[in-house]
């Protein structure tokens, strides 16, 4: 198949789906098949842009994921920038360098259909990109454009002392799902049917799980839409590097302390339960293991009680309060505070990526 085949296949499988589930059509005027895509001006509106780069052996690697979850993830991580601006997704374009090797292969068709399950979940249009060849590497770029209303956008700088942290869904789960895979757990997790696997399929099931959220990590769209819209977060970001990278982020930008409560992290039973065995250190693995896509963000006191306590069947926690500067960002653990260094644990800095 040449290029051209290639991206007419692509442009037949937006156009045969588009009238399902793009919410808003006729604001799109040329998608594929020209030199550039078109939209209409969203009149009063915040346009928001956002773009990720995979690269194989750095970002990913092809033999502990499958094609279709790498197709789903690329799109997500994207979701999660715009979800953490307040903003709602609408246009991608979706550029691949792949080798031959992959070029011939099944392995585009599965991508595409994890990107475009997921796209259609959340009514975002595939309006461009680009095809080249590598030498052996697949290298993947994924923008997406998304729109907030006038001055709608929440930054990372709009935290201020007083204001109540918060985080989406739990963390920790991606770091505990990468540490499993470079143990040796894949996917499919085996399925014989030895009297010990039997006894054991439960288990295999919450290992699996955990490796999804690695592999196939759910964006809180829902939850930054709705932020966004009732203007609830004074400041927000992905949690993409781990809680206590980002929270010094957000804390950078808005040029402000924080005091978080261990207790208060939001743990997954799931890797509470597994740690012990397989001496993992559950909140080591929530404050700096990353990849876990949950939104934190902060709201003004009086703003507290109108935040729901569920979006799209995601939770929401408390974790603590923003501090003026001077107090620094800090941890308390029972009677004890100590400073919470970003990523502070080295290991994951290095292990980061590798999945
Ligand atoms: P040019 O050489 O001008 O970049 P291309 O042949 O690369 O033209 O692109 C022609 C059209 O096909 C454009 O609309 C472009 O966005 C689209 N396109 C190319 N590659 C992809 C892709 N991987 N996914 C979606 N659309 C693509
Ligand atoms: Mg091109």
């Amino acid at each position: 198949m040449n290029e051209f085949d290639f991206i007419n296949k692509l442009r037949r499988r937006v156009e045969s789906s588009a009238s399902s589930f793009i919410p808003h059509p006729s604001t799109l005027v040329r998608g594929i098949g020209d030199d550039a895509a078109v939209f209409k001006a969203m009149a009063g509106n915040d346009v928001v842009v956002s773009t990720d780069l995979l690269v194989e052996d750095v970002d990913f690697r092809r033999d502990t994921t499958r094609p279709e979850l790498l197709g789903h993830k690329a799109l997500a991580v994207s979701l999660s920038d715009v979800a953490a601006m307040g903003a709602r997704p609408r246009w991608a374009l979706l550029s691949i360098g792949v080798p031959d090797a992959v070029w011939n292969s099944e392995f585009l068709d599965s991508f595409y259909s994890g990107f475009f399950e997921l796209a259609a979940r959340y009514g975002v249009t595939l309006v461009g990109g680009d095809v080249s060849r590598t030498p052996d590497r697949i290298v993947i770029d994924s923008i997406l454009i998304g729109e907030t209303p006038k001055a709608g956008a929440v930054f990372r700088s709009g935290a201020a002392p007083g204001d109540q942290i918060f985080v989406t869904g739990y963390l920790g789960d991606a770091a505990a799902g990468l540490r499993l895979i470079e143990r040796g757990a894949r996917l499919p997790l085996r399925t014989d049917q030895s009297a010990q696997a039997k006894s054991e399929a439960g288990e295999h099931h919450r290992l699996e799980y955990l490796l999804l959220r690695q592999l196939q990590p759910e964006p809180g769209v829902g939850w930054g839409l709705l932020l966004g819209e009732q203007q609830l977060a004074s400041a927000m970001i992905d949690i993409s590097d781990g809680l206590s990278s980002d929270l010094n982020h957000l804390c950078a930008e808005s040029k402000v302390g924080a005091l978080i409560d261990a207790a208060g992290i939001p743990i997954d039973p799931l890797v509470t339960e597994l740690s012990g065995r397989r001496a993992l250190d559950p909140l080591m693995l929530a404050l700096h293991g990353g990849e876990d896509f949950e939104l934190l963000f902060t709201v003004k006191p009086e703003m507290v009680a109108r935040l729901p306590s569920r979006v799209d069947g995601v939770s929401l926690t408390h974790i603590g309060e923003i501090k003026g500067a001077s107090a620094g960002v800090q941890i308390a653990e029972g009677s004890k505070t100590w400073k919470l260094e970003p990523g502070g644990w080295q290991h994951f800095k290095e292990a980061r990526g590798r999945t």
